[in-house]
C-alpha cells in the first residue's frame, strides 16, 4: 500500500515555491516536493532502509527508502530530507512498511522552514536515471485501488480490546478502539507489521483505521480484498 508522507490518504499541501521541478539557485530545479502541515513523517511505501543520517550538508538528516520490488526494471528509492535532528526511529538495514514512523519533520540541512522534502529516485544498475514528481507518482499510487465506498464488507468479532491506528503497525497513531465482544465492520486488508507471527490487519468500514487481525475472533481476509 501507499499514504503520502502524513501517513494518510489526503494528500498534504506543498509549500509555496516547493513544488517538483520548482527553479534553484545555479539554474538547478527542485527534485522532490516539500510538503507541510504535519509532524510526525511516516513511510510512504513499505521497503528497506538504505540510508538514515546526514546526506550531504545541503539535504541534511535524511532517509532513503528502496521498495521491496523494481518497477519497470527500476530500483526506485524514497528519500527524505531536512528531518529534525535526533528524531529518527529507522536505520539503515531496517525494514519498513507503509505508515510506519521515521522521524519528525524539520528544518536541517539548507531547509527555509519546517517541510517534508520527499524525491522519488529511479536507479537502473546503480545509476540515477531520473527523479519524479511525487505529488504525481504518490497520487497515482494511492488512487490506483478500489474506493473504500463500492467494496463489500465483512464483519469480525473482536476477542480482546484492540486499537484503531492511522497505519498497519503498533508505531501508528491510535485513532480509535474496539472493545471485546464488539462486532467489527471491514472492508479490506493489508499485511503491516507482524505481531506474534501474523502480519495481516483489517481496514475499519466506517473509520478506515487499521485493527490487527490476531484480536480477533477470525483472521480470516475472506471477503476482503488486499490493498
Ligand atoms: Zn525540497
Amino acid at each position: 500500500m501507499t499514504v503520502w508522507g502524513n501517513g494518510l490518504v489526503q494528500r498534504p499541501l506543498v509549500s509555496n515555491g516547493g513544488q517538483f521541478g520548482a527553479p534553484r539557485p545555479g539554474g538547478r530545479t527542485h527534485a522532490g516536493a516539500d510538503f507541510i502541515g504535519y509532524n510526525e513523517l511516516r513511510a510512504i511505501e513499505p521497503g528497506r532502509v538504505t540510508f538514515a543520517g546526514v546526506l550531504t550538508p545541503a539535504a541534511g538528516v535524511s532517509v532513503a527508502i528502496d521498495l521491496p520490488n523494481k518497477i519497470d526494471g527500476h530500483t526506485v528509492t524514497i528519500v527524505r530530507m531536512h528531518i529534525k535532528e535526533n528524531t529518527l526511529k529507522v536505520g539503515a538495514g531496517s525494514q519498513v512498511v507503509a505508515g510506519q514512523l521515521i522521524g519528525m519533520m524539520g528544518a536541517s540541512g539548507n531547509a527555509q522552514g519546517a517541510c517534508d522534502h520527499v524525491e522519488i529516485r529511479f536507479f537502473r544498475n546503480g545509476q540515477l536515471i531520473r527523479t519524479v514528481d511525487p505529488v504525481t507518482w504518490i497520487g497515482n499510487r494511492i488512487g490506483g485501488g478500489p474506493q473504500p465506498a463500492m467494496l463489500g464488507s465483512q464483519q469480525r468479532v473482536s476477542k480482546a480490546f484492540v486499537n484503531g491506528r492511522a497505519a498497519p503497525t503498533r508505531q501508528a497513531a491510535i485513532r480509535g478502539s474496539l472493545a471485546a465482544g464488539v462486532t467489527g465492520t471491514f472492508n479490506a486488508f493489508t499485511h503491516g507489521e507482524s505481531v506474534e507471527g501474523n502480519n495481516v490487519w483489517f481496514r475499519g468500514h466506517f473509520t478506515g483505521l487499521w485493527f490487527w487481525s490476531g484480536a480477533f475472533t477470525s483472521t480470516s481476509t475472506q471477503g476482503l480484498i488486499r490493498i
